[in-house]
C-alpha cells in the first residue's frame, strides 16, 4: 500500500494533483483507492467543488472526510486549510466501501438509530476488518458504550473522530463522502477488509488521576451536575483554586476528569462549558461513568507515553498511520510544541489525520466502543504484513527517554498521585472493615441493611433467609467458645459456597451471634432447595470432640412497599416457626402470618 498527499492549496493545484494520481492509478492498477479529506475551514461550496473534481477525474475512487480544527500530515504540523491523502491498496482480496448514515430527524437519542444502522452495516459485511468513522452531531449523544456500537463484530477495529470547526464548533462540523457528498448531522464510514489488511491501535494519553475518586452524577448525558454531591466547579476551586470566571475553561485545559465506568473502563472528559449552577458540560457523554477524579499530565509523562505508543507501532511496521488527536492536546502543547507530539509518529510511517472534537476507538476484541477526550489515537495500517516499500524505508529509532533531574512539577504530581492512591487504598480497607463481620468475613448487619435497601430499590423477586443454629448455647457450654467459633465459621463457609454455586445473585451476612441472614434473588420456593442443602450438609459436619449441630431457617419474600425491617421480620417469623416445629428445618413464610 502507498499513501500520497495531494496538493490541495488551490482548485487548480488539486486538479493537477488528481490528474497525476489518475496516471499513477492507470499504470500501477491498485486494487482500491481511498481518499481522505481533512479540512480546517473549508466551506460547503469549496468542499462540494473538491468532491466534484474527484468524481470527475477519479470516478472509481472512494473518499471520505471531515471538518476539523486542523489537518495533520507529514512535514508541517500546524496544518490549516485542507489536506487530502490518497491511499492505494495493492493486495489481492482487499475490499473497501464508504457508507453514509444521515441522522434521523426527531430521534430522541439522536445517535441511536444511526448507531444501529452502523452495527447492521458491519454485521452485513463479513469481510470487514476495520472501520473508520467520522460524525457530526448537535451534541455528543453517542451513547453506544458497550451497548450499540459495542456490539459491532469483535474482529473489527473501529476508529474515528468527531468533526468540528477551527472555531471549536462541533455542531457546525461537516462530513463528506463519495456517497453522501457534503453533509451536516451525519456519519460517514470507511469499511476496509480482506485477508491482508491489519491494524495496530496506539492510544496515547499521558494524563493520570491526581485527585481522589468522586461519585459522579449527571443531569443530562453531557452535563456533570455533581462530584461527591458538590457542583464540579467547586471541586476545581477547592483543589486547584480556579475561580468560576471567564478563565475557567482555559485553566481547565490541562486538568480534565478521568472518569471510570462500573466495568473499570476509563476515559478522560474535558470541560466544554460552565453552567450557572456550577455544573460542567463536558466534551463528550458522561452518562455511563460512576466516578471521576481530577487528572493531570506533565509534559514528561505525555512524552513518555507517546514514545511507548511509537515503539509499539514501529514494532508493527505500519505502512501509514491514521491520527485522531484531540484539539485540547494542541491547546495544551500550543503551536510551539505540537511538533513534538506528531513528528515521532511521522518517523514511524506517513501520518494523516486531524485534530478532532472527541476520539473514538474500539480495538478488535475490545468490549467497549469508547469516546475519548484529550487523547491521541494513532492507528497503524498495513497490508501484506507490512512488506510494502513505505515500511522498509523509514527505520524508526526511538527518541531517548528523558532522564536526569525531574522537574518540580513532576515530583509534586508524583507525590500527589501516590499519596492519593495510598489514601484511597486505606479508605477502601476501612470501608471493607466497616462492612464485614470479623469472625466469618461475611457482610455485617450494616452492610446487609444496605444490600436489602438496594434490592428494594431495584425491585424484582428477592428472598430473605434467616438462619439460627439450634441449641448453640449448649455447644458453647459443652465444648467451649473456641469450638463454638469453629461451628460459626464452618456454617458461614457453607452458606457462601452453596449460594455461590447457584446462578442467583445473593449476599450473605452474619446478623449477630449464631444468627445468619441471606438476601437472594428469586422466589422463596426456589431458594428453599439451596437452603435445605446447606441444612443437610451442616448437620453432617463433625467438629472437635464429636460436636455436631443443626440449623433452623425461615424464608420470606420481599414484598412491594416493604422496608428492610418488615422483610426481615417476616423471615424471622418463619424461622421462629421452624424452631417451634422442632428445629432442624426450613419454613416458608405464609401470607396469613401477616
Ligand atoms: P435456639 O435453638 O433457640 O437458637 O437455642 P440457642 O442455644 O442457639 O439460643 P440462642 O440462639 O439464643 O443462643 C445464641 C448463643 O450464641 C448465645 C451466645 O453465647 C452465643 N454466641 C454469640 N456470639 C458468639 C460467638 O461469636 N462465638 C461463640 N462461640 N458463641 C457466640
Ligand atoms: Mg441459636
Amino acid at each position: 500500500m502507498k499513501q500520497l498527499q495531494l496538493d490541495a492549496r488551490s482548485d487548480f493545484a488539486l486538479r493537477d494533483s488528481l490528474f497525476s494520481l489518475r496516471a499513477l492509478i492507470d499504470s500501477e492498477k491498485p486494487k482500491a483507492t481511498v481518499l481522505h479529506i481533512y479540512t480546517a475551514g473549508g466551506t460547503f461550496d469549496e468542499l462540494s467543488g473538491v468532491c466534484a473534481s474527484i468524481d470527475e477525474i477519479i470516478p472509481e475512487a472512494l473518499y471520505l472526510g471531515a471538518t476539523c480544527s486542523a489537518a495533520i500530515g507529514p512535514g508541517e504540523y500546524e496544518g490549516s486549510g485542507t489536506r487530502i491523502f490518497a491511499t492505494l491498496y495493492y493486495s489481492e482480496g482487499i475490499r473497501a466501501e464508504v457508507l453514509h448514515f444521515p441522522y434521523v430527524p426527531g430521534d430522541v437519542a439522536p445517535c441511536d438509530q444511526t448507531d444501529e444502522a452502523i452495527v447492521r452495516a458491519l454485521e452485513d459485511r463479513p469481510w470487514a476488518q476495520g472501520a473508520e468513522l467520522f460524525c457530526v452531531s448537535g451534541g455528543e449523544q453517542r451513547s453506544g458504550y458497550g451497548r450499540l456500537l459495542g456490539s459491532i463484530p469483535e474482529r473489527i477495529t473501529v476508529m474515528g473522530a468527531r468533526a468540528m470547526t477551527p472555531q471549536w464548533d462541533t455542531a457546525a462540523g461537516m462530513v463528506f463522502s463519495n456517497c453522501g457528498k457534503v453533509e451536516r448531522r451525519s456519519a460517514v464510514m470507511l469499511v476496509l477488509g480482506g485477508p491482508e489488511i491489519e491494524f495496530c491501535v496506539s492510544l496515547v494519553s499521558g494524563w493520570s488521576a491526581v485527585g481522589r475518586r468522586c461519585a459522579l452524577k449527571t443531569s443530562s448525558r453531557q452535563v456533570i451536575s455533581e462530584l461527591d454531591n458538590l457542583p464540579p466547579v467547586e471541586l476545581y476551586k477547592r483543589y486547584l483554586g480556579f475561580e468560576n470566571d471567564r478563565y475557567f475553561l482555559k485553566n481547565a485545559v490541562g486538568f480534565p476528569l478521568l472518569c471510570t465506568m462500573k466495568s473499570g473502563e476509563q476515559a478522560l472528559r474535558s470541560p466544554r462549558e460552565v453552567m450557572k449552577n456550577g455544573a460542567l458540560a463536558m466534551c463528550a457523554d458522561c452518562g455511563d461513568f460512576e466516578t471521576a477524579a481530577m487528572a493531570y499530565g506533565s509534559a514528561r509523562k505525555i512524552r513518555e507515553e507517546l514514545y511507548r505508543g511509537c515503539a509499539a507501532l514501529a514494532a508493527f511496521s505500519p505502512e501509514c498511520i491514521r491520527i485522531y488527536d484531540c484539539e485540547l492536546r494542541r491547546a495544551y502543547w500550543s503551536s510551539e510544541h505540537i511538533a513534538g507530539e506528531l513528528s515521532p509518529l511521522d518517523s514511524v510511517a506517513p501520518i494523516a489525520g486531524m485534530f478532532s472534537g472527541s476520539e473514538y476507538i474500539r480495538p478488535a476484541g475490545g468490549k467497549f466502543f469508547m469516546v475519548h477526550n484529550q487523547v491521541l489515537l494513532a492507528i497503524g495500517v498495513r497490508e501484506d504484513h507490512g512488506k510494502g516499500a513505505a515500511a522498509r524505508s523509514r527505520g524508526y529509532t526511538a527518541p531517548s527517554e528523558p532522564r536526569g533531574v525531574l522537574s518540580i512539577e513532576d515530583r509534586l504530581v508524583n507525590f500527589l498521585s501516590e499519596a492519593t492512591s495510598e489514601l484511597e487504598q486505606a479508605n477502601a480497607r476501612l470501608r471493607h472493615m466497616a462492612a464485614t463481620d470479623s469472625l466469618t468475613g461475611l457482610s455485617n448487619r450494616i452492610a446487609m441493611r444496605e444490600a436489602l435497601n438496594g434490592a428494594l430499590e431495584e425491585g424484582g423477586s428477592w428472598t430473605v433467609v434467616m438462619a439460627d443454629i439450634d441449641g448453640f448455647k449448649q455447644v458453647n457450654d459443652t465444648y467451649g467458645h473456641l469450638c463454638g467459633d469453629q461451628v460459626i465459621v464452618a456454617l458461614s463457609k457453607l452458606i457462601e459456597t452453596e449460594f455461590a454455586a447457584s446462578s442467583l445473585r445473593y449476599r450473605a451476612g452474619r446478623y449477630g451471634g449464631d444468627e445468619f441472614i441471606v438476601l437472594s434473588e428469586g422466589e422463596p420456593s426456589l431458594v428453599l432447595g439451596i437452603v435445605n442443602a446447606i441444612r443437610a450438609k451442616f448437620s453432617a459436619l463433625k467438629f472437635d470432640y464429636g460436636c455436631q449441630c443443626t440449623l433452623s431457617l425461615g424464608l420470606a419474600p420481599i414484598l412491594k412497599g416493604d422496608d428492610e425491617d418488615r422483610a426481615c421480620r417476616r423471615a424471622d417469623r418463619a424461622l421462629y416457626r421452624s424452631k417451634g416445629l422442632g428445629r432442624n428445618r426450613a419454613t416458608l413464610w405464609e401470607a396469613d402470618e401477616a
